[in-house]
């Protein structure tokens, strides 16, 4: 038995990032840049205006503050609409009405906003002297044509994809997203479609085939489902040998001792070396990790609970590092135990648990329900997975320890802009 940080260091140093590949933009959102972006445009292209206005010479409209009588008139000369340009230069005792985003015509150096004047069309009357000098978006002043917008390593989001697009860049270098190979195995399983056998009494619904291919997509990866293998070693195989073109393979069920449980012989047949094979935790500590044809293989435990719990632990941060990541694991939380908590192994435990933040701002823990590893239900509801450490067999209500988010429910609230 290997310890878990152990299983999680030797797995991820037989893991690369991806190679790279030229993605278009369309279809990188969520991939991590391979290489350095530079920009193809200067935004904003010319100076703009941020204001619906008039661009004027401010040495035109500079006056002795407070005296309205001298406001000044200008003669409105143009009108420049957003996609339109000025006609001609601005000159002396001239303006031309602005609306925010079009180019400033050459010879102003501000906008006065519409609602400092009388708004006039023939001529305009300026009330108001704020905005000497101002208001104009200079040119250049989000990027300039050749500057780097975003270095490797960044994951493209909404506001990448918004620069980028804005920058004229049309593909960028990213790792490949990865594409992950997903086989159930055991006899007593059937595909929802085939519900009848279940409604029968006679089978039941693999549901780590909905589990696994959800956490895998939610991780960044693609998911190529390759079905059920039945327990004659024959049915693996030929599930194994669909697996080309993977970049991971994940198998659930058949890595325990039982008399069918033939993972590991089917995998050393087709000539796969195994790594490691039990990890010291609780759920999923019969689970294997190898290499068959360059390919990569978890082989998880089938219990629904133990193979999604594997996944979290060592198979979330496979897929990252596949992506380009370097930050590859969730981060752990300190939370305080609502109840007392006790493990019957000296295993490193993962418990299925509901974090809240208590009333002093402190997370606290309580136990989501059953922790048997069959029980998804109570992995539906918790949100997080309390870490028990195998040394830390019995902890009083009270004690602090770690947990893994299993999403992003703490980050969210029903109050609007509140902690
Ligand atoms: P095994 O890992 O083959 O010993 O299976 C452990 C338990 O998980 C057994 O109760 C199986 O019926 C169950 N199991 C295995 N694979 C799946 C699956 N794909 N979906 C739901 N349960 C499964
Ligand atoms: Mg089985």
């Amino acid at each position: 038995m290997i310890e878990v940080g152990d299983a999680s260091e030797k797995i991820l140093s037989a893991i690369s990032a991806l190679p790279s590949v030229r993605a278009p933009l369309a279809k990188s959102a969520g991939l991590v840049l391979s290489e350095r972006v530079s920009a193809a445009t200067t935004s904003p292209p010319w100076d703009n205006s941020s204001m619906d206005g008039y661009a004027v010479r401010s040495a035109d409209i500079v006056l002795r503050k407070n005296a309205a009588s001298d406001a000044p008139r200008l003669k409105v000369v143009a009108t420049i609409a957003a996609g339109g340009f000025a006609p001609r230069p601005l000159g002396p005792g001239e303006a031309m009405r602005i609306m925010t985003g079009a180019p400033i015509p050459v010879g102003a150096d501000s906008v006065v906003r519409i609602e400092d004047t009388d708004r006039g069309t023939d001529r305009v009357k300026i009330n108001e002297l704020r905005d000497l000098q101002k208001n104009i978006r200079r040119a250049g002043e989000d990027f300039s044509e050749g500057a780097t917008l975003f270095d490797a390593g960044i994951e493209i989001g909404a506001p990448h994809l918004g620069v980028l697009a804005s920058a004229g860049v049309r593909e960028v270098s990213v790792h490949r997203r990865p594409r992950v190979g997903v086989i159930s195995s055991g006899d007593e399983l059937v595909e929802l479609d085939d519900l009848t056998d279940q409604v029968k009494g006679l089978k039941i619904v693999s549901s780590n085939s909905w589990t696994l291919p959800a956490l895998i997509r939610d991780a960044g990866a693609e998911a190529i489902d390759l079905g059920i293998a039945s327990d004659d070693p024959a049915s693996l195989r030929e599930k194994l040998q669909m697996t080309e073109g993977c970049d991971l393979v994940i198998t659930s069920a058949g890595v325990s001792v039982g008399d069918l449980d033939n993972a590991r012989s089917v995998f050393a047949e087709l000539g796969g070396e195994l790594f490691f094979w039990k990890v010291r935790m609780r759920p999923g500590a019969p689970m294997a990790f190898g290499m068959l044809r360059g390919i990569p293989w978890l082989g998880f435990s089938g219990n629904p609970v133990s193979a999604m719990v594997s996944f979290e632990v060592f198979g979330r941060a496979v897929l990252r590092k596949m992506l380009g990541h370097v930050s590859l694991h969730r981060r752990a939380l300190s939370v305080r135990l609502l109840e007392p908590v006790e493990t019957a192994a000296p295993l490193t435990h993962f418990l299925r648990v509901i974090v809240t933040r208590g009333g002093d701002g402190v997370l606290e823990a309580r136990l989501a329900g059953s922790q048997s590893s069959a029980v998804l239900s109570a992995m539906a509801r918790a949100n997080a997975l309390l870490v028990v450490p195998a040394e830390s067999r019995s902890n009083p209500a009270g004690s602090m320890l770690n947990a893994l988010p299993l999403n992003d429910d703490l980050l969210m609230t029903d109050r609007f802009l509140t902690q």
